[in-house]
């Protein structure tokens, strides 16, 4: 009956979103009176899943696994939630979860819903809350099968940390030949800087930045904040920087704790990929730029002067508090 987290792992270590939804899995786990099950594969340490709230841990282990592999997944998280007889199971709002989600929905016959953002309304009947329209309302609902896959939107919920001990039990499921006619052959990272999906700061530019040479001081920002670096989708066309760094509509989705934003015109198609960062820090030198009105923080100057200003800044805070 325990609720079952699928737990992302990469190169064998827990991602931070994995925390979050464990986290989440403890919450759900206490309002029906359960206790939470995580899926592991070939993960190193499952030790410290216990601090997120997991009581037990179903290890895979099998080489076949080391990538990520939709089908195989799936049917192992599957057979997981047989075994637990789990009615809950969450996962991550990861690229990787978003594919595998669906997936495992059918398997089990269950009603799946993506991008919730709060423990349930009620669990009879069981119902959550959601974001809808690229974060711009929220819907609540309803589902009736008797398995239920939610799929947790990032930082929505938080890391919370509870105390307790996590058993780790060895699992092999079943898996035939034909839970791996696609097979990821091998991963070549674009970098190894932290992503734009595990970062808790972002720091984007925009066309307002005139051109691929003055890049240095958006990344000299990212690294005094240990942030990622992100961009418009025009500065990427033009060949600025790599389109793996494009966030938006079209683009990759921010939900970090701080996006910080320069000479960004904040289109609605650019404000659609970062509705789900907490606290957005706008830097543009038209009063008028839409993008004030989406912005928690504004800072109307010239990019090429308050930037540098605010690097040395955060540098003497960072000195001053290491
Ligand atoms: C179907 C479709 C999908 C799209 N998807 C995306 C998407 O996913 N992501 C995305 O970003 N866009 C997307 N776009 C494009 C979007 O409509 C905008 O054109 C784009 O976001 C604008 O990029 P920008 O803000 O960098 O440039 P601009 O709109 O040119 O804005 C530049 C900003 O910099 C400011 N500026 C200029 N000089 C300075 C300075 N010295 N200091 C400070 N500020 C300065 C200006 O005041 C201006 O506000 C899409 C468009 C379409 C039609």
């Amino acid at each position: 009956m325990s609720v079952l987290v699928y737990i992302e792992s990469e190169e064998g270590k827990f991602k931070k979103a994995s925390f979050e939804v464990a986290s989440y899995a403890k919450e759900v786990a206490g309002m029906m009176g359960t206790s939470v099950t995580a899926i592991t594969f070939n993960a190193e340490d499952v030790s410290e899943l216990g601090t997120y709230g997991v009581d037990k841990v179903l290890k895979v282990s099998n080489d076949k696994l080391k990538n990520f592999n939709a089908e195989a997944y799936s049917d192992a998280i599957k057979q997981a939630a047989e075994k637990e007889g789990s009615k809950v199971v969450v996962l991550s709002q990861s690229a990787n979860s978003k594919y595998l989600a669906p997936l495992l929905a059918v398997q089990l016959e269950a009603g799946y819903a993506s991008n919730v953002v709060a423990v349930p309304e009620s669990t009879d009947p069981f119902t959550v809350k959601r974001t809808a329209f690229t974060n711009k309302a929220f819907n609540f609902t309803k589902i009736e099968t008797e398995v239920k896959v939610l799929g947790l939107s990032k930082n929505a919920f938080g890391i919370k940390e509870a105390q307790g001990d996590a058993a780790a039990e060895d699992f092999s499921p079943s898996l035939s030949e034909e839970d791996f006619s696609v097979n990821v052959e091998s991963v070549d990272k674009a970098t190894n800087k932290v992503t734009i999906a595990d970062a808790e700061v972002v720091v984007s530019g925009g066309r307002g930045l005139k051109g691929p040479e003055n890049w240095g001081m958006i990344e000299e920002m990212a690294d005094i904040l240990g942030a990622a670096t992100a961009c418009s989708k025009p500065v990427s066309d033009m060949g600025w920087r790599p389109h793996s760094e494009h966030v938006g509509q079209t683009g990759k989705p921010v939900a970090s704790n701080l996006y910080i934003a320069v000479g960004i015109s904040g289109a609605i198609q650019h404000l659609a990929g970062i509705n789900a960062a907490k606290t957005k820090v706008v830097i543009n030198n038209d009063p008028e730029a839409p993008f004030f009105k989406a912005a928690d923080y504004g800072i109307v100057g010239d990019a090429f002067e308050v930037v540098p200003k605010l690097n040395e800044k955060l540098k003497e805070f960072k000195e001053k508090n290491a």
